[in-house]
């Protein structure tokens, strides 16, 4: 079992000004069935497999601005929770560009019954052959929707009980699998590893699409991905963890691919960044499209120099140097950057390069920045991994 207190000791990232704890607007998105136009940003949804125990529900977020689509499925097995509720968060994003179709809830049967399987012993994740029609009357109404918005990446949300060691004998979970886009799956893990991840045991690695006549196959990832030439993630999360941790991580990795992963420039908005905070707090619902409420705050942002440095892999004593010059304030620059170091620290150090020294594991360093007037800190955990 993995300790429950990872929760304790997570990074806390927040664009929240500090003065004044102001709360985000609400965004006015719902998630009901039918649309809702708010902000250049429609939503509708509609069913599949309608008037059958397999009914469950598409959300299809468009931009008024044109852009790539973006497909995000959870609940192909119904017992890996995290992936599900994660969707089902997301299905709720705005965006600032393009399409994004969810289906939180893709096996309604199996998350019913909480099974990883359908009643019949059917595994969802293993009926998509590619080059050839599914096999299912649920994986033909799933591929259908993927075959209609023809979206230019699929994220799959998954669990594994164990954890990926390079071979997927003893689990896959902490990966990402991707046949299309290791550069991308690398980035998003050493973003999730820097900010989300504080036990070495836990670090998430990058794994690789099985060939078409290895198993596992038939995986709507790997469908997507030859059948339609779509950009495919898969990602497992390990089930011994804390639900919450959990659905933390799938947010936070598809969050950013939705950034960075879906070319050119992402579909989600720079005030986007709201969902990394909200994440934590469970309230992902009221991530402001208003940006009119978020504009004239800064950005704060903590990377590691080098950039390949990880935070949760550094040893004991060793000095690292952290750098908040990526912070972005969209009314100009930064007036001030300000560090608090170490658990009991205050904010004593300015400038916007620091460099630390790690004097014990879990040891965090925060950025407070402000500009006009306005701040915003991020949250970095240095991890010794010991
Ligand atoms: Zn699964």
């Amino acid at each position: 079992m993995r300790p429950e207190t990872l929760t304790n000791t997570l990074p806390r990232r927040s664009v929240l000004a500090t003065t004044g704890g102001c709360v985000l607007a609400s965004a006015s998105i719902t998630g009901a069935a039918g649309q809702t136009d708010t902000g250049g940003v429609s939503q509708e949804s509609f069913a599949i497999r309608e008037g059958t125990a397999e009914e469950t529900t598409v959300y299809v977020t468009t931009a008024d601005a044109d852009g790539p689509t973006a497909f995000v499925i959870g609940g192909m097995h119904g017992n890996e929770v995290a992936g599900y509720t994660a969707a089902g968060k997301i299905s709720n994003w705005t965006i600032e560009v393009g399409t994004l179709v969810t289906i939180p809830e893709s096996n309604a049967v199996a998350i019913e019954r909480g099974t990883r399987n359908d009643q019949h012993g059917n595994n969802l994740n293993r009926a998509f052959p590619e080059w050839s029609e599914p096999e299912t009357e649920l994986a033909r109404a799933i591929w259908d929707v993927v075959s209609k918005y023809q979206p230019d990446v699929v994220i799959d949300l998954h669990e594994s009980t164990g954890i990926y060691g390079g071979d997927v004998t003893n689990g896959v979970g902490q990966a990402i699998f991707t046949g299309t886009n290791s550069d991308e799956a690398a980035q998003v893990t050493d973003f999730v590893n820097r900010n989300y991840v504080d036990d070495s045991d836990l670090v998430f690695q990058v794994g690789g699409f099985s060939s078409p006549d290895v198993q596992p196959r038939d995986l709507l990832v790997h469908k997507a991905a030859r059948d339609l030439g779509a950009d495919a993630f898969l990602a497992e999360t390990y089930s011994g963890v804390a639900l919450e941790k959990r659905v933390q991580w799938h947010t936070a990795i598809v969050e950013r691919l939705l950034k960075d992963g879906v070319s050119p420039s992402g579909i989600l908005s720079d005030s986007e960044r709201t969902v990394e905070s909200q994440s934590q707090t469970q309230t992902i619902e009221t991530a402001s499209v208003d940006s009119g409420s978020t504009t004239d705050k800064p950005t704060a942002k903590i990377t590691t120099l080098p950039t390949w440095t990880s935070a949760s892999s550094v040893q004991k004593g060793e000095t690292i140097t952290l750098d908040g010059s990526q912070s972005k304030s969209p009314t100009g620059g930064i007036d001030c950057y300000e560090w608090k170091i170490g658990p009991d620290g205050t904010y004593e150090q300015a400038g916007p390069k620091i460099d630390v020294t790690v004097e014990e594991n879990n040891y965090p360093v925060t950025l407070r920045v402000n500009s006009n007037g306005a701040s915003d800190t991020d949250e970095i955990t240095l991890s010794t991994g010991c």
